[in-house]
């Protein structure tokens, strides 16, 4: 059995034929399949449309949150309740191709654990494409696992990939970082980029870069190492050049020009420090986070528990 997951925020215009799509596909592999919608505090109909789609099918269902918790929550709910021994997961804007589907499976059964459909960045705009391949060249100098461009979290996984995402339970949770961090046989594919047929993108830009953050420090704790080695290089040049200055005044008698100095070094030291108490705070913020064990979502309503109770009624 195969389980979808679809992670939806405010989608109802997409919703249905999402659906239909995913559907058609579906029916033409051999395999049995659920499709497992994730409302993730939607305010438009997105929630009726769910209901209704989970009425009139058997194979679908669907969970909503309390309120909007971001996709990574919707994501790890969708694997929580995934009952398939392969698990696909995907958008519901149709920028993810379902038209992909058999190819994965294909690639499934050849035995890998994780196939990854990579998208190129056709159609996009020249600034967020631009931004995103700088931050992708940069975070892989930084972080322990590579993080490749244009791969997102449409993938198939299989039950195995699964199980050992869900025994990662960190609050902070990088899907991206994640999936390359447990490993597993992969393969990846690639397919054009779409763009969104319908709504509009839940990414504004301080959303991209808070995220880009978060990469890049979910996943290593360089930054905090290189605060180290730059306070250690400032504090021995400074003792160099105290020593200079003393010996110099011994020998020359105090010259009271300086001023510029004293100035620019305390400004730029002040700026470095600022810069990693920032980064210091960052993690101890995390840590902070961490050590509330705090669920990542809460359900409001589903429909796996409702239907289940059909199922003995009758
Ligand atoms: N999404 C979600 N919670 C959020 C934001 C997005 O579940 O807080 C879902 C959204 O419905 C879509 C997917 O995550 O199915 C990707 O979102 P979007 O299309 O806005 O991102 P983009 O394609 O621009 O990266
Ligand atoms: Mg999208």
């Amino acid at each position: 059995m195969i389980s979808i997951i679809a992670p939806c925020f405010n989608e109802e215009e997409v919703l249905p034929q999402f659906y239909d799509e995913v559907t058609k596909v579906m029916n033409r592999t051999r395999y049995d399949y659920e499709i497992i919608f994730i409302n993730d505090g939607s305010r438009d109909r997105t929630l009726e449309i769910l209901r209704d789609l989970s009425k009139g099918d058997k194979k679908v269902n669907y969970i909503s949150f309390s309120r909007n918790f971001g996709k990574e929550g919707a994501m790890l709910a969708g694997l929580n309740f995934s009952k398939g021994d392969a698990v696909i997961i995907m958008d519901t804007d149709l920028q993810h191709p379902p038209e992909l589907i058999p190819e994965m499976i294909s690639y499934f059964e050849k035995g890998y654990d994780q196939v990854i459909a990579k998208r190129n960045r056709k159609g996009e705009s020249f600034f967020r494409a631009f931004v995103s391949k700088i931050y992708y060249k940069c975070i892989n100098q930084f972080v322990d696992i590579t993080l490749a461009d244009g791969v997102g979290d449409f993938r198939l996984l299989s039950r195995q990939a699964v199980n050992a995402l869900l025994s990662l339970n960190e609050y902070n949770r990088f899907s991206k970082g994640l999936f390359s961090w447990i490993g597993f046989k992969e393969h990846m594919i690639e397919f054009e980029n779409v763009n969104r047929t319908a709504g509009i993108s839940k990414w504004s830009f301080l959303k991209l870069l808070n995220y880009a953050i978060d990469g890049l420090v979910s996943f290593n704790n360089k930054p905090l190492r290189i605060a180290i080695y730059m306070g250690l290089t400032v504090t021995l040049l400074d003792i160099l050049y105290v020593l200079f200055m003393f010996i110099k005044t011994l020998l020359n008698g105090p010259d009271v020009p300086g001023y510029f100095t004293i100035i620019a070094s305390v400004s730029l030291f002040g700026g470095i420090q600022l810069i990693f108490l920032g980064l210091i705070g960052e993690y101890i913020g995390r840590i902070y986070y961490e050590s509330k064990k705090r669920p990542h979502y809460i359900v409001e309503e589903e429909s796996f528990t409702q239907k289940s109770e059909e199922r003995q009624d009758k």
